[in-house]
């Protein structure tokens, strides 16, 4: 997918499973066993899928997947794939080193500990040469997790981002480069941001955790895991209006089967109309 100075790509580099009720609040298993089919585990499948935006000079990935520094415990808790980066930006024609930026949507594990590999215990940055690019804000919620999120902030990666890695700490949303702009949104967590790219050719919006896969895409259908329910609600509901208003591509970073899709409005509200691949 081209747009403007861009070329997009989604890297499905990882699945991922988490327990279906948390994926989906109060929604009941009824309605969403048929659009996200659960495991013996009442589990759903979620993949990691990295947004690539490339050009102008830059090579930009959107999040980091689940990544491969696991114990075995944990691995089998959550069901995790061989973690296939290499593989994704090798078919995309990069290598990590290539790498110039990495937008941190939010700290949750799942969203950035694959930007680390294990070595003797210790662990190391697979993209040395990146800007990692976080709000300011997320990065304190990260540091001193309030009682809800605690197992989402993984203290020994908010750590090693401290510790080995160039941080730019963002204070709101704007512009970052040229037709890449950052949306900001609390209700998930506090700070997550959310990215658009836009040129002539059109709009994409990645949902982040705010609109995390197209079954997201009903506004009551929104996780256990939000610090405010309400509050993702009102934040899903704006941003689908104008995006369905104005023919954006909505993608996402945890849908197995619609890497992105358009949008159309029905008698029930935005729905998605048809999926894409990128
Ligand atoms: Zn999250």
């Amino acid at each position: 997918m081209k747009i403007g100075r861009y070329t997009l790509s989604s890297l499905h580099v990882q699945e991922f499973s988490l327990d279906g009720g948390a994926m989906f609040g109060v929604v009941p298993k009824t309605l969403w066993e048929p659009v996200a089919p659960s495991d013996d585990r009442n589990r759903v499948r979620l993949s990691s899928s990295l947004l690539l935006i490339s050009g102008g000079g830059r090579n930009i990935l959107v999040d980091c997947g689940m990544g491969d520094a696991w114990p075995e415990k944990l691995r089998s808790v959550y069901a995790v794939s061989p973690f296939l980066l290499d593989e994704s930006l090798r078919r995309a024609g990069l290598c990590r080193s290539d790498i110039t930026d990495v937008i941190l949507t939010h700290l949750h594990f799942d969203h950035v500990a694959g930007a680390f590999r294990e070595e003797q215990g210790e662990l190391v940055p697979l993209f040395p040469d990146a800007t990692f690019h976080l709000q300011a804000e997320n990065l304190r919620t990260a540091s001193s997790p309030n009682r809800k999120e605690r197992a989402s902030y993984d203290p020994r990666f908010v750590e090693a981002f401290r510790r080995h890695c160039r941080m730019n700490l963002l204070d709101g949303g704007g512009e970052l480069f040229e037709g890449v702009e950052l949306l900001v949104s609390h209700g998930h967590t506090r700070g997550q941001q959310l990215v658009r790219v836009s040129g002539p050719e059109g709009v994409l919006l990645h949902g982040a955790d705010l609109i995390p896969s197209a079954a997201h895409i009903p506004l009551p259908w929104v996780t256990g895991y939000d610090i405010e329910p309400l509050r993702v609600l009102e934040e899903k509901e704006a941003l689908l209006l104008e995006a369905c208003r104005e023919g954006w591509m909505l993608c996402f970073g945890h849908d197995p089967r619609h890497p992105a899709c358009t949008l159309r409005m029905t008698g029930k509200g935005v729905a998605m109309d048809r999926t894409l691949t990128f």
